[in-house]
């Protein structure tokens, strides 16, 4: 399988460290406000990078952190008259329930920045000591770049230019401007933990490497972000690991394009800013997760409105078409014969199968795995559509649960929307009443009931056929014709 290591700028045969097991870290979310949907689509790209890897045997260990104390955060705790620390655990949590509405699994780990102080002053104790960083006149402690030959390797950035060509926050007591603060002094009012430079916080970028290392070890197999974190923040992470521990933080670096609005950059002075809560209040997870799926997650996301209702259509399009394949299968006749349709459609199973696995392992391509989901989708309507009566179970239902498979791996879960409805049980009743039906299950009464309205629509005894239908109505079914026979479902309008 290839991955595209944004290190080497070129796509690489995935090798991980330690046969069969997967370490990976995401970048998670500063939690000072509810996250926006160009988050999300990097945190749901991952998702599903890491549900291929389980998908392909891997044992995948994924930890994501928290920052949890940060400026932005004391700053809009201070407007709002209440501590860093309340603030910060409001948006976790709104962050956590929003990752579960849009089915993005749970990490291994959750580290929360400010728990994890110890493993950051180990490791900034470490930098001192080696002389990658120092200790400034206001108790700030800095990483300087100037110590690190390699600084700049992961961005393909040079210092000399950086400097010529970038404006950097100037400070007195940084020796090169692009030293990063690996420790912050405490400020009166500001969240603090004691040091032995004095109390302060720790800086974002020593948070994600003093995590990476405490839980999962370095080097690990695979660290991913959003493009706009290669530099400086990747930049900063892996020079941290390189100087205190003298190793790669990451063999794979990968990142996410850029999701825009519209076609322009999503900002709230455009009004063209929406987070993930408002989207997902309106659409379906499936829905959303489809549309950010349709491009490749390297290259940047245009987020339409009119995309996205397109997409809720197609979710409906691939579960009534796993709905007609199982109950097809369901009422397929018990002598009927594997024919050649049968054959075409376990091999339309097994190519689009093949094609996904294929279309995924070359850097992931959702689109064109996707593709393959809809080939099947179509093959298996065409079945149905000219299948007749000659339907058989096997072939029928090796298609749906492929359908169904493939779309899990991408976190897509139709099974709810596929489900046959339940018919109720004043089925039976009616069905008693109407025909000479007797007994109690509700699917034989539903068989019953349409074989009569058939028989009388025959008869062209009309009246006949409209009291069995509206008997049905008044139960909240609707009798529905498909390519493969008449059923019930429930009236959704109902
Ligand atoms: P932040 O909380 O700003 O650190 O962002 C959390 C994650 O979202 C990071 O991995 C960012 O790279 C990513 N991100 C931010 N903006 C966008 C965007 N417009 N499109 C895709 N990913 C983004
Ligand atoms: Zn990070």
């Amino acid at each position: 399988m290839l991955i595209y290591n944004s290190k080497t700028h070129r796509k690489e045969k995935f090798i991980p460290i330690d046969k069969g097991k997967v370490r990976m870290y995401v970048c998670g979310p500063t939690v000072y406000d509810d996250i926006h949907i160009g988050n999300a689509r990097t945190f749901l790209v991952f998702d599903v990078i890491r549900r291929y890897l389980a998908y392909k045997g891997y044992a995948v260990t994924f930890a994501q952190n928290l920052t949890d104390v940060d400026d932005k955060i004391i700053n809009r705790a201070n407007e709002e008259g209440r501590t860093a620390a309340q603030l910060a655990e409001e948006y976790s949590a709104a962050f956590i329930t929003q990752m579960h509405r849009l089915n993005v699994q749970d990490p291994d780990m959750r580290p929360r920045a400010t728990r994890e102080i110890e493993a950051m002053q180990e490791m900034i104790e470490q930098l001192i000591a080696s002389r990658h960083a120092y200790v400034a006149g206001n108790h700030d402690v800095y990483f300087s770049v100037r110590a690190d030959a390699d600084y700049g390797a992961l961005s393909g950035r040079d210092l000399d230019q950086l400097r010529a060509g970038e404006r950097v926050e100037v400070s007195d007591e940084k020796r090169d401007p692009f030293d990063f603060a690996l420790w912050k002094a405490a400020k009166p009012g500001e969240p603090s933990w004691p040091s032995p430079w004095g109390d302060g916080r720790p800086g974002w970028h020593t948070e994600c490497c003093a995590m990476i290392h405490h839980y999962l070890g370095t080097p690990i197999d695979i660290h991913g972000g959003g493009q706009d974190l290669i530099f400086p923040h990747h930049e900063n992470e892996t020079a941290q690991a390189r100087c205190a521990w003298h190793t790669p933080l990451a063999r794979t670096w990968m990142h996410a394009g850029m999701l825009r609005v519209d076609g322009e950059k999503m900002s709230k002075s455009l009004g063209n800013f929406y987070t993930l809560k408002e989207v997902l209040d309106k659409y379906p997870a499936d829905a959303v997760r489809l549309l950010m799926l349709q491009t490749h997650y390297r290259s940047p996301l245009d987020f339409r409105f009119e995309f996205l209702n397109g997409m809720v259509g197609n979710v409906e399009r691939l579960a009534s078409c796993v709905k007609n394949l199982r109950w097809a299968a369901k009422n397929a006749p018990q002598d009927g014969s594997f024919d050649e349709a049968d054959r075409t459609l376990a091999g339309a199973a097994r190519d689009a199968q093949l094609e996904f696995t294929r279309q995924m392992d070359d850097d992931f391509n959702t689109a064109g795995a996707l593709a393959a989901i809809f080939g099947l989708m179509n093959a298996a309507n065409k079945y149905l559509a000219e299948g007749g009566q000659s339907l058989t179970t096997a072939a029928t239902l090796r298609a749906a649960d492929t359908i169904q498979e493939l779309l899990g791996v991408l976190g897509i879960d139709i099974s709810e929307a596929a489900a046959e409805d339940e018919l109720p049980s004043g089925l039976t009743l009616l069905a008693r009443e109407l025909t000479g039906f007797a007994g109690d299950d509700a699917d034989a009464a539903a068989k019953a009931l349409l074989c009569a309205r058939q028989e009388a629509r025959a008869n062209r005894d009309w009246s006949r056929a409209d009291a069995i239908r509206d008997g049905i109505s008044t139960l909240g079914l609707v009798v529905e014709d498909t390519a493969a026979g008449v059923r019930l479902r429930r009236n959704r309008r109902a």
